[in-house]
């Protein structure tokens, strides 16, 4: 369905195909097995000779209808949800890494992102080099390895909002043979697409503006079918190589294109089992189909806010990407020229404090550990989400200790300055 619709189209069609009597909305297949009606029949599905679903650890078809939109809105060729944002990354990451691999992580990803791939996979031997995301390509050129299997970065991350130079990132990865992972959670595929880019696989954390109402936790991954693991047979031999978990198949012969998605399914999810609830998932094709109305909003009213809270006499700073004084303006216009996300981050001449005293005075806006969904909230990282880093490693991360992130929904933007400018002037 990609390519033969627009995005507006696809948020509101794409994945659920009814035929002749069938439900106009996704079903929600609340069942966790299907049944057969012979044991060769189910005997050929678990050693992945036919299609089909038979446990939903692995495959559901609610989940895997949302996953085919989420697919058709980046415009990969294959994609699966995960349970969160988190796990989605994990397995995006350890789909082609194992113990005495490398990662290339960009150092401004978000805290979760952070700890998973510095602390918790480092406890299964995958070692990880931080980079700048603004270092020039001869830098990043160094941090390569002869063992490094992926870059991970993010579109805009969160909170500090740096853009990213995604067609630097892709060329220095190529150059090493080895994918860039992007994590496109805050711009969403309403705003940039990663793999017009040169990216390789695409991370969603769902939660946020896919979902958009704060419902449900979820992930996604994308492959683009663009990265040619056959090329490197010695550096991903879990794609290459022969699974004798399933009788010695080769995913990428098996599969072609569809290689690394479906090793993440058939291998990942049946061993780890991150599995998204069709429940969560039906949500979450609900919030997609208004996806490209939000993103809109969204954007214009953080816009809106942003030129309100730099005009401030009591403000010192504030980073949007979508203001002209953001160093980031450049990379912006390019990769995402229709905006960025509803996410700004600000701070105030007073400092910590007056972040924290200026929060409590908020009335509409609610102090939440979300972003990016329909209702305005303020979030204090150094406090809350990145309160497990150090002083320097918040410096690494460009998260200032009076960083204040605010999310703007999509209310009337007037009254969320009002409310603002109500809290400002008590401070
Ligand atoms: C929230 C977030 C995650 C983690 O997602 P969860 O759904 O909370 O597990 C990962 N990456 C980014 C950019 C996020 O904003």
């Amino acid at each position: 369905m990609a390519g033969q619709y627009a995005k507006e189209t696809l948020c509101v069609q794409a994945g659920w195909k009814p035929g002749n009597g069938e439900p106009r909305i996704l079903p929600i297949y609340q069942s966790t097995t299907f049944k057969y009606e012979t044991s060769t029949q189910m005997g050929r599905l678990f050693d992945l000779e036919e299609n089909g679903y038979f446990y939903s650890r692995l495959q559901n078809p609610t989940n895997d209808c949302v996953a085919a939109k989420i697919c058709a809105l980046e415009g990969g060729v294959a994609a699966m949800l995960t349970s969160s944002g988190q796990a989605a990354n994990y397995y995006a990451v350890f789909n082609i890494c194992e113990a005495g691999s490398h990662v290339i992580l960009s150092a401004t990803v978000y805290g979760g992102t952070f700890n998973l791939i510095v602390a918790t996979m480092k406890k299964m031997g995958v070692s990880c080099t931080i980079v700048d995301p603004d270092a020039p390509a001869e830098e990043l050129d160094k941090a390569f390895q002869d063992n490094t299997k992926c870059v991970l970065a993010e579109t805009i991350a969160n909170p500090v909002l740096v853009v990213l130079d995604i067609e630097k990132f892709a060329k220095a990865a190529h150059a090493h043979g080895v994918p860039l992972i992007v994590d496109n959670t805050f711009a969403t595929p309403i705003n940039c697409n990663p793999f017009l880019w040169g990216a390789d696989i695409v991370t969603h954390s769902t939660t946020k503006y896919m979902d958009g109402h704060a419902m449900g936790i979820g992930g996604a991954i994308v492959d683009s079918g663009n990265f040619a693991w056959d090329k490197y047979p010695g550096k991903f031999p879990g794609l290459c190589a022969p699974d004798e978990t399933y009788h010695g198949i080769v995913y990428t012969k098996r599969f072609g294109r569809a290689a690394y998605i479906t090793k993440a399914t058939v291998q990942l999810m049946r061993d780890i089992g991150a599995a998204q609830s069709p429940q969560n998932a039906f949500l979450l094709n609900v919030g997609l189909e208004t996806l490209h109305l939000r993103m809109e909003r969204h954007c214009a009213n953080a816009q809106k806010i942003a030129a309100y809270l730099e005009a401030h006499e009591k403000v010192a700073w504030v980073n949007y990407p979508g203001l002209q004084s953001s160093r980031y303006y450049g990379l912006a216009q390019k990769y995402m020229p229709n905006g960025t996300c509803g996410v700004i981050s600000f701070g105030l001449k007073s400092g910590r404090a007056g972040a924290a005293a200026m929060m409590d005075e908020l009335k509409l806006a609610a102090i939440v550990t979300h972003v990016a969904d329909a209702r305005t909230s303020v979030l204090h990282p150094a406090s809350h989400t990145h309160r497990q880093m150090t002083e320097a490693q918040l410096k690494e991360a460009g998260v200032a200790p009076d960083l204040i992130r605010l999310s703007a929904g999509i209310e009337n933007v007037d009254d969320i300055i009002a409310d603002l400018a109500q809290a400002l002037q008590k401070i």
